[in-house]
């Protein structure tokens, strides 16, 4: 039926429109509205703000970036700049260098038990564009994916952004360290649930799996159908003992997708490179939307990564016991710190303390107050438990996490001491 608008009055519309998106939006282009289900690392943030801090003058011990202040290893390097004097510097295969895709199926081969070859390979920039990638290949619409929580922001971000359901999976205090709650994983499945994500070393709490809690999530995942992101990127990251993968168990590598990277273990982070390694149907999924995002991973560098995973390993070597000294100070102060307690993992460079009863003592609710009040004071720069995820109901006890990855020794010392000072002050 016709609306009694003449012509020039539809077409006189629009325009009105355009006037009063102007008047809403004055300034700017309008932004897809899909943006708004997009999350970020609030890390950057408190780097921001001890960046501010410390351009006041003041002294900042930075805990807060999960970087590393280790340089990369020389023969990665050498080896770098000869590929580029051989002058690959143009585009390579989507799916990466054959020579580094099928060197990183012999490395993880190896270290998992699993038989992968070159083809099972996607080499990426970085560890991170695996999460999405991952998400856009296998989750549809309205797919539920469990997560954890805390845990990496940008399982969240992407899952949300790509149309998914987030739901998360907690954590609880254990007799060594911090445990996957096995009860409440099973409570959250629903008939849409598709995915899980596990990471297994986990950023920011330090945990890892013991062999029963693997077995019991590999026998979840069988009988609910999953397919599993294995968040891999600090299996190389530990001090004693060595490291396992979800993906290894029975039938578990054929609904697995590995995050690999190089960022952590070979001191990396700014070349960005890492690979998705799983089935060879999800990995040529991968590889398309590789075509149709970056086209090729950085050329050169893979040379450098060849060379990091079948040359001379006294430089991971290096890396770990310059963590591992790290590790020691930085768990040993906390835990004379009164009113925190401190697991010490033996993997990740991460620490993730339980600050409820220092809270108390400062008369601070807030953990957000408290990291602001604990920089502020002491220069001390950290996270807290805000920053990996939204705190779920019924969350009692309230946490911060110390990265030592990017900060030495001397500076542990003198920057964790001067947080021992200022909790021992006790309630103010
Ligand atoms: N996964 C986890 C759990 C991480 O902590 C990080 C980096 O901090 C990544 C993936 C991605 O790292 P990258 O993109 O540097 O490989």
């Amino acid at each position: 039926m016709d609306s009694g608008q003449s012509s020039s009055d539809k077409t006189s519309e629009p325009v009105s429109n355009v006037v009063r998106d102007r008047e809403a939006t004055p300034v700017g282009p309008r932004i897809a509205e899909r943006i708004a289900h997009l999350g970020t690392e609030t890390a950057f943030a408190v780097s921001a703000e001890a960046a501010a801090f410390g351009a006041q003058g003041n002294r900042v011990y930075p805990f807060h970036l999960g970087d590393l202040n280790i340089p990369t290893p020389d023969n990665v390097v050498e080896a770098s700049f000869k590929a580029i004097r051989d002058g690959k510097t143009g585009y390579c295969p989507n799916a990466g260098i054959p020579e580094l895709r099928a060197a990183l199926a012999a490395d993880v081969s190896a270290s998992h038990g699993i038989s992968y070859s070159a083809e099972n390979v996607a080499i990426e920039p970085g560890g991170k564009p695996v999460i999405g990638k991952f998400m856009l290949a296998l989750m549809n619409p309205g797919d539920e994916v469990l997560y954890p929580n805390p845990g990496y922001p940008i399982y969240e971000s992407q899952i949300e952004f790509n149309g998914g359901v987030a739901v998360p999976y907690g954590y609880f205090e254990g007799e060594h360290g911090f445990v996957i709650d096995l009860e409440a994983l099973e409570a959250a499945v629903t008939p849409r649930t598709r995915l899980l994500v596990l990471n297994n070393l986990q950023n920011p709490m330090g945990a890892e799996c013991s062999p029963q809690e693997l077995e019991h999530l590999a026998e979840f995942v069988l009988r609910h159908d999953l397919t599993v992101l294995c968040d891999e990127a600090y299996f190389d990251i530990r001090y004693s003992g060595s490291s396992a993968s979800l993906a290894s168990l029975p039938g578990l590598s054929e609904r697995s997708v590995i995050l690999y990277t190089f960022s952590k273990k070979f001191a990396m982070t700014g070349w960005r490179l890492g690979a998705a390694i799983g089935p060879k149907q999800i990995i040529d999924v991968i590889a398309k939307l590789n075509v149709n995002d970056e086209s090729c991973s950085n050329h050169f560098i893979q040379y450098g990564a060849v060379e990091g995973l079948t040359g001379d390993q006294s430089g991971p070597r290096k890396i770990i016991s310059i963590l591992h000294e790290r590790r020691d100070a930085a768990a040993g102060i906390l835990n004379e710190t009164p009113g925190i307690r401190c697991y010490t993992p033996e993997v990740t460079f991460y620490l993730f303390p339980n600050v409820t009863a220092a809270m108390a003592r400062k008369g601070i609710t807030d953990v957000e107050d408290f990291r602001r009040a604990v920089l502020h004071e002491t220069g001390v720069s950290v996270c807290s438990r805000v920053h990996f995820g939204r705190p779920q109901p019924g969350e009692t006890e309230q946490y911060v996490r110390l990265a030592y990855s990017g900060i030495d020794t001397p500076q542990i010392v003198e920057g964790l001491g001067r947080l021992k000072a200022y909790l021992t002050g006790g309630e103010e």
